[in-house]
């Protein structure tokens, strides 16, 4: 075979290997974001659900206000009994004693339930917050993990950059320009072998007469098809 169809070979082996680590390093990142992402959202339905508790808060301050207004109605009310001369003044100090009593017993069960509902949500609270601690967890160790992988691949491509460079050296310019230019389009495939007659870049019939000329392996072809650069394999 053509010594320098067999260069450019070389140099697409190790091109495409670098082309998969150039893949790998940009997948790595997206794992990440996604994680981060999910926190996101978690850190905002815990505040949403913060604020609510925030709210039952100030409604249970004013709900202790007024208990305490309907205990004090009913301390006054109980020291008036005391002093109280008549029949109608008497009757008419233990019908405000009864209300304020009454008042007291659906302030109590107003408070019952809002503390129950505080309870619910303090719940759902632990809950998003230990659900956010264990994500946070598991990003620290992905990233942890990611980062080491990005360093072993930005070894490994370095290595690779270097061969890549020995190996362009050796390939004639004009045919390099060739080569790079159907690389850069086909996404990391310049040269591919003919099998049977057909491309196997693009799979189309190679016509007979070009085929004849790349069989003869005088000089470097091109499917007229995809333009990648073509060989026969020998056997
Ligand atoms: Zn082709």
């Amino acid at each position: 075979m053509d010594t320098m169809l067999e260069r450019l070979i070389n140099l697409q082996k190790t091109d495409e290997k670098i082309v998969a680590l150039q893949r790998e390093e940009e997948t790595i990142p997206l794992e990440l974001t996604k994680q981060e992402k999910e926190i996101v959202i978690l850190e905002g339905q815990r505040d949403e659900v913060t604020s609510g508790l925030d709210e039952l808060s100030k409604k249970e301050t004013e709900l202790e206000i007024q208990l305490q207004e309907a205990r004090d109605q009913m301390r006054r009310s109980q020291s008036r009994m005391l002093i109280v001369k008549t029949q109608r003044e008497h009757r008419a100090v233990q019908r405000e004693g009864e209300i304020a009593r009454k008042r007291r017993g659906e302030l109590d069960g107003e408070m019952k339930e809002l503390v129950e509902q505080s309870l619910g949500i303090q719940e759902k609270v632990d809950e998003l917050d230990q659900e956010i601690q264990i994500k946070t967890g598991d990003l620290k160790k992905t990233r942890a993990k990611a980062n080491k992988k990005l360093k072993s691949i930005a070894g490994d491509r370095g290595e690779l950059e270097k061969n890549r460079e020995v190996e362009a050296g050796l390939v004639d310019p004009e045919l390099m320009e060739r080569y790079q230019k159907v690389f850069i389009r086909h996404r990391g495939q310049g040269v591919v072998n003919v099998t049977g007659g057909v491309c196997s870049g693009c799979f189309m019939t190679i016509p007979p007469q070009l085929y004849n000329q790349v069989l003869a392996q005088g000089n470097v072809h091109q499917c007229p098809n995809c333009s990648r650069i073509i060989y026969v394999e020998e056997n």
